[in-house]
């Protein structure tokens, strides 16, 4: 039984978005340690904002301020913190309704463990050394100890949302860690790559070659198991010009990738072709593996020369 690979794979981009006006005023508020929520038609206030009426699809633009004293409305202990939340320390993820607002916001809560915890304590926000009009300018909410004597009952109250030099768009970094395993089927076809061997799996059912093979047939549901070698040459059955350039891959565009239907596969995969120019590649083009030097797998493929594969050939391959 040859080894099931796994290694790291992360996925991670900036997504930038503009935020409008009720976004605007609610991030560049709490840059001003002012948390700002709407107030809808029917008199509730909705906190963190929202920009339509949840109940009538109604515009919403009537800020008012609330109070940074609230209440937990539920909870949920967090173990293990992980890269990028907002304690570092074990804490509890909490919906807290603020003083003054009809809706929960959802942020952390920084305790000493889940039994100082409970639904119905009283938090207040502790804010962020430095504040940059993000949803982070709230460091996290924090036990709040005052007597309920002590407090006057808190009314929203009416806000222009206008501040100086207000934040109207955010870059969020989206990121994606995991630890990728491609299973036995796909690990056996990585390993027999590295050999420069192109394997896929028959499925006993419907006798179906896929290439790269998921270890099952999707449309008979039956296991495969039987290693079949396929190309290293095959047949464009369709492609696609590329003409952004992707960050982090050093390939002039425009570029073709296209699917591939290798000979003895019932499925194309996909590949970059290259050695032709790319508005000279077609259907049927008849194309092989390129293998550079130490690598596991192909880096291209290129024409053989062959003619055209005749379209019947791999019409059902599309
Ligand atoms: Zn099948």
């Amino acid at each position: 039984m040859p080894e099931v690979l796994k290694a790291p794979l992360v996925v991670e981009f900036p997504f930038t978005r503009s935020l409008g006006p009720v976004q605007s005023a609610f991030l560049t508020g709490l840059r001003e340690r002012v948390v700002l929520g709407v107030r809808t038609g029917d008199g509730r206030v909705l906190v963190p904002p929202v920009e339509y009426d949840p109940v009538t699809a109604e515009e919403i633009r009537d800020l008012v301020e609330v109070a940074p004293t609230g209440t937990v409305t539920t909870w949920a202990w967090n173990h293990e913190p992980r890269r990028g939340q907002p304690l570092t320390t074990p804490f509890a993820w909490a919906l807290v309704r603020l003083d003054g607002a009809d809706t929960a916001l959802l942020h952390a809560l920084d305790a000493p463990g889940p039994d100082a915890v409970h639904t119905g304590m009283r938090v207040r926000v502790r804010w962020a050394q430095e504040r940059s009009g993000a949803i982070t300018d709230i460091a996290c909410f924090e036990p709040y100890a005052a007597r309920q004597t002590d407090e006057a009952p808190t009314e929203p109250t009416v806000h222009t949302g206008e501040f100086a030099d207000a934040v109207t768009g955010i870059v969020a970094h989206a990121r994606l860690d995991y630890t990728y395993s491609p299973g036995r089927a796909q690990s056996a076809y990585i390993h027999a790559l590295a050999d420069r061997r192109m394997v896929g799996e028959r499925c006993p059912s419907c006798r179906k070659v896929y290439v790269p093979p998921r270890g099952a047939c999707p449309t008979c549901g039956q296991p495969t198991s039987e290693q079949v070698e396929v190309g290293p040459r095959g047949t464009v059955t369709t492609y696609c010009v590329v003409n952004i350039k992707a960050k982090n891959l050093d390939i002039e565009v425009p570029y073709v990738y296209a699917h591939i239907a290798l000979d003895g596969a019932d499925l194309a995969l996909h590949g970059r072709i290259a050695g032709i120019p790319y508005d000279q590649v077609r259907m049927g083009l008849r194309v092989e593996a390129v293998w550079t030097e130490g690598a596991r797998y192909p880096d291209h493929y290129r024409p053989t020369g062959e003619p055209d594969a005749e379209y019947d050939t791999y019409r059902e391959l599309l």
